[in-house]
């Protein structure tokens, strides 16, 4: 054993905070937690693997923001109330930069939410990033994926393709202007989870997902649950203000298939904002609001009798919710590009299993 830091200094200095809204904390075989009378307990896990989720390099402390982030946004979701998490780490080294970094990311999120850590487990291996978080919600209130009716509204918060862009750029499929990069880098890093939508939503959307594996993929899993199809206006989908040239030069244009050659999309030095933006990035450009995945953002659906109320909940939140679709009685969900024809989708999302 080397004489650096102990596990258990560790776990004393980095992960052991005050936790007002535990029965009992970290520091015994389990922590204790009470959930108030008429409420039921929402969890939900999720792991990020470095080389899979994040770059080994990454910046610790948007790390232990995203690693929070992201399970939030579940719960946001779920209309769910955060209130506990635990956290599972696995770590090459005790490396006391990256451990304070980390933590003051991931408690300054959990502070600006209410949520206490409760608990977790610490182990040496390869960065292995795992979250459990935990809420409440009214009993019989929380947002489901299986309420989507036919005739209702499909509704997006924020905006879609940002941090997949972000992504293709580090990638080198893409090279973005720099402002461009740096808005939706901060989407990828640094994802803002909609859980006082999900709240707000509460009585009002009838079905809710979180996009974090692409609009199209999401939006699935709403529709098998729910027994129905949709139908999505390209056109509505709402986009960063800093990709917003590009999408105008993609309309009408097929969504390409994922072995569209990577050199077609790299259009060196041009930039999606400019006309010399080749098709080869407005396609991509498409592939990401569509299927890329990371943005965090909430996808609903809701009576038409709800609209108004929903653009309220926007103007409150300063959130903006954009209608993008409905829910119909097909199976299928089918995009529409400006002219009326059904763009071919060949790629709805990211899968760890089949991508
Ligand atoms: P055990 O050996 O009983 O599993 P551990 O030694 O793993 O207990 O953990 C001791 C205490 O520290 C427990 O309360 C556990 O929940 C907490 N803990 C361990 N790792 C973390 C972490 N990364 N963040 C927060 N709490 C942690
Ligand atoms: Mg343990």
């Amino acid at each position: 054993m080397g004489l650096g830091l102990s596990e258990f200094d560790l776990i004393k200095r980095y992960f052991t905070r005050p936790t007002p809204g535990c029965v009992l904390g970290v520091g015994d075989d389990a922590a204790l937690l009470r959930v108030a009378d008429g409420m039921e307990l929402a969890v939900s896990t999720d792991m990020l693997v470095s080389g899979t989720h994040f770059f080994a390099d990454a910046d610790p402390y948007l790390l232990g923001h995203k690693t929070l982030a992201v399970n939030l946004s579940d719960l946001a979701a779920m209309g769910a109330q955060p209130r506990w998490a635990t956290l599972s780490l696995s770590l090459p080294e005790a490396n006391e930069h990256w451990l304070e970094r980390f933590s003051a990311g991931f408690f300054a999120l959990a502070d600006a939410h209410g949520v206490d850590l409760a608990g977790g487990d610490t182990t040496r291996g390869p960065l292995n990033l795992c979250v459990t978080i935990m809420g409440e919600v009214p009993k019989g209130r929380a947002l489901r994926r299986s309420g989507a009716r036919p005739g209702e509204d499909v509704w997006v918060s924020g905006q879609l393709g940002a941090a997949a862009m972000a992504l293709a750029h580090l990638q080198g499929q893409i090279i973005l202007p720099e402002a461009a990069f740096a808005a939706c880098a901060a989407r990828l890093h640094q994802p803002q989870p909609r859980v006082e939508l999900g709240l707000a939503l509460r009585g009002i959307a009838s079905s809710a997902i979180d996009v974090s594996d692409g609009l199209l993929a999401d939006l699935g899993h709403v529709l098998d649950q729910s027994g129905v199809g949709a139908e999505l206006a390209f056109d509505a989908l709402p986009v960063p203000p800093a990709l917003q040239a590009g999408k105008g030069l993609s309309r009408a244009r097929p969504a390409p298939t994922k072995s569209t050659p990577v050199g077609e999309q790299a259009g060196v030095g041009a930039g999606l904002a400019r006309e010399a933006s080749c098709a080869g990035q407005s396609s991509l450009l498409i592939r990401c609001i569509l299927s890329g995945g990371d943005d965090y953002e909430l996808c609903f659906t809701a009576p038409t009798a709800m609209r108004a109320e929903i653009d309220r909940i926007a103007a409150r939140s300063g959130v903006a919710l954009t209608r993008i679709g409905v829910i119909t009685s097909e199976s299928a969900c089918i995009v529409r590009a400006e002219d009326g024809s059904v763009m071919p989708i060949t790629e709805i999302g990211y899968d760890h299993f089949r991508y």
